[in-house]
């Protein structure tokens, strides 16, 4: 083994330089030796190579060659040290993506720490300034086309609004602290654009409605997406003013458990079984017939396992089973689903099962009573 190889096994030994100094994921393989630094082999090293060398050079550790310069600088450098340079001032706002996370935030963080320095440099980024106005793309209500619209963000108000036409009255106000936002890639992601980001809030008649929209630039449709947690953080942070700020920053956007398509029968046995496109967001199940709706078209509220909230598989006397079937039990009624596969099934279950074990917060009891609220001033259609 050469001799650099043995330094380079040797610096594996620190803990921090086992784990991809920007993913967070367990075990590297590759070296960028001018910012020196070791990363993984999943996405970080292909991020890494696309910068350009200018900005990042990569070798893989144990299938090239290293100059004693290179091995120096990792030696000066490594995981640790590098962290507190180019991480030195991440907004708090800002999400600091983790393997797992949409591969989109991960580029972008990547980006932002080497390429664009925002994070080591005293330049405040312009999606913490309160006010952002920008062009998207939005989809239609109806239908699939997709429209530019102009985003207006204004923290001092709490609103982001968006127009049709540039100089008419806005063609909805949101307010931002009752939003929530997720990168629709993460499960739809044969069925829209890469930077495809889906705005979720309540109508005046408490159902969810979402909104899909895309810059090309994933630039800027990231930092449209921290503008909006900046925001929340800020209205969050006077409204809640004891609170410890990394209590605040867990719940400024939440990420859906799962998304896919489930079968779903009514409430009677002789009822049909129709194709429905789940979303289990927090403690919200809901379903529609397109993945790309603009509104859900039934919400169930899943409670905690005291209160008579459960899920087995199977279904219950005289429904049909369609397979992969399995039954969610609330105090109301018993939603009798099914599943692409065993897999898909046992994945559903789990999530489902994981909310149910959760105790209720402040704001999962004021969703029971909206859910509750807006069941009592439909017509309730059997089967939908
Ligand atoms: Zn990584």
């Amino acid at each position: 083994m050469a001799h650099n190889q043995k330094l380079i096994l040797e610096l594996l030994k620190i803990e921090e330089n086992n784990e991809c100094a920007d993913c967070g994921r367990k075990g590297v393989e590759y070296i960028s030796y001018n910012i020196g630094i070791f990363v993984c082999n999943e996405t970080c090293s292909q991020i890494h190579r696309s910068l350009g060398t200018h900005i990042s050079k990569i070798k893989h550790i144990y299938l090239d060659y290293f100059e004693d310069s290179q091995i120096c600088n990792l030696m000066n450098i490594g995981n640790r040290r590098s962290k507190l340079e180019y991480e030195k001032r991440i907004p708090a706002c800002y999400r600091v993506p983790r393997y797992n996370d949409p591969p989109i935030l991960l580029e972008q963080f990547i980006r932002a720490k080497y390429e664009r320095k925002e994070f080591s440099g005293t330049v405040l980024p312009a999606y913490m300034s309160g006010k952002v106005e920008i062009f998207l793309m939005k989809k239609g209500k109806e239908d699939n086309r997709y429209f530019p619209r102009k985003f207006v963000l204004n923290e001092a108000d709490d609103t982001l609004r968006y127009y049709v036409k540039e100089d008419r009255n806005p063609k909805a106000i949101l307010r931002v602290s009752e939003l929530n936002v997720v990168f629709a890639t993460q499960f739809k992601k044969s069925l829209v654009h890469k930077n495809t980001l889906q705005i979720s809030y309540l109508s005046p008649t408490n159902s969810t409605r979402n909104l899909f929209v895309y810059h090309e630039d994933a630039e800027i449709i990231v930092n449209f997406y921290h503008s909006i947690r900046c925001s929340k953080l800020n209205y969050l942070q006077i409204a809640f003013p004891h609170a410890h700020e990394s209590d605040l920053v867990d719940i400024l956007t939440r990420d859906f458990a799962k998304e896919g398509y489930l079968l779903k029968t009514g409430p009677k046995p002789e009822d049909k079984y129709r194709r429905r496109w789940f979303t289990l967001d927090n403690r919200k199940l809901m379903y529609s017939i397109d993945p790309l709706d603009s509104y859900a078209k039934g919400e169930i509220f899943i409670g905690y396992k005291m209160d008579g909230y459960s899920v087995r598989p199977g279904v219950a006397e005289h429904y049909r089973d369609e397979g992969f079937s399995f039954s969610l039990f609330t105090p109301e009624r018993i939603y009798t689903l099914s599943a692409t596969s065993s897999h898909e099934r046992d994945d559903w279950m789990n999530e489902i099962q994981k909310v149910i074990e959760r105790h209720l917060s402040p704001s999962d009891i004021s969703l029971c009573s909206r859910l509750i609220r807006k069941r009592n001033t439909m017509n309730f259609l059997p089967g939908r």
